[in-house]
């Protein structure tokens, strides 16, 4: 996906982001509780932060590929070397700020900014299309018809199914049910390579593999029956998103 700080591509919004850390704010360790507070200083909270990342991108225009990497729709394998050549994708970034926060030659700032970048990146990945390109600028080139709106692909990933889905309290206290800690555990396996892939067979199989035929001539319009598909997918990226932060940070925060 081509991102340029003119397009309204950010990730989830501010509500699937909120969704994800307060998930991992609820499985965090007592210590790596204590170590996040403590780095990100008084008034802040997984939660409060989780959108910082979007919102200083326009002003620092090279954090901007940090928020995706582009894995060809039609490979099936991520690989580091095609998909992020100059090691400023969000699978890299992940890696470095993971040891950034940690970093005793860190200033307290950089920790600081380290966790933030993480506690967002770790949410980005998990929509599926940030972790896929199909030649349209991570589907904001796919206009469509969203129940009687225009907008486009990406955004309707990134917002517009999750806002119908409901509000985000009602959908926290639904999402921490489900989220046990044998299922957490489970989703935390694997490499952050392998989750990378997962989200992009999602947009393989579902975003782009499920998206109405428009009739000819005309645009795409999202049905029910896609909405239903999208809802149980983005559900499910959102919680293994807030599991795989709670064990990355209780593995890194101790
Ligand atoms: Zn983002």
């Amino acid at each position: 996906m081509v991102l340029c700080g003119t397009l309204p591509a950010f990730g989830w919004g501010p509500q699937g982001h909120n969704l994800i850390a307060r998930l991992a704010a609820a499985h965090l360790t007592p210590e790596a509780a204590a170590r996040a507070a403590e780095i990100l200083g008084p008034g802040n909270t997984l939660a409060s932060i989780s959108s910082w990342a979007d919102r200083i991108r326009r002003d620092r225009a090279a954090t901007a590929p940090w928020h995706y990497i582009d894995i060809p729709i039609d490979q099936q394998h991520l690989d580091m070397v095609r998909d992020c050549p100059k090691g400023d994708c969000v699978l890299a970034k992940i890696e470095d700020f993971k040891k950034a926060v940690v970093d005793p030659a860190a200033t307290a700032e950089q920790r600081k900014e380290a966790l933030m970048f993480l506690v967002h990146f770790m949410g980005d990945m998990h929509q599926p299309l940030h972790c896929s390109d199909n030649r349209d600028k991570g589907g904001n080139g796919v206009k469509l018809d969203f129940f009687g709106r225009s907008s486009n692909l990406h955004s309707v990933w990134d917002s517009g199914l999750l806002g119908r889905i409901g509000q985000e309290d009602a959908l926290f206290t639904q999402f921490s049910k489900d989220l046990t800690e044998r299922l957490a555990k489970k989703w935390s396996k694997g490499t952050v390579g392998e989750w990378a892939e997962q989200s992009h067979k999602v947009a393989q199989k579902v975003v782009y593999g499920k998206l109405p035929k428009a009739p000819a001539g005309g645009q795409v319009t999202v049905d029910a029956a896609y909405e239903r598909l999208a809802d149980r997918v983005i559900k499910d990226q959102i919680e293994k998103a807030g599991a795989r932060l709670a064990i990355m940070l209780n593995a890194t925060l101790r």
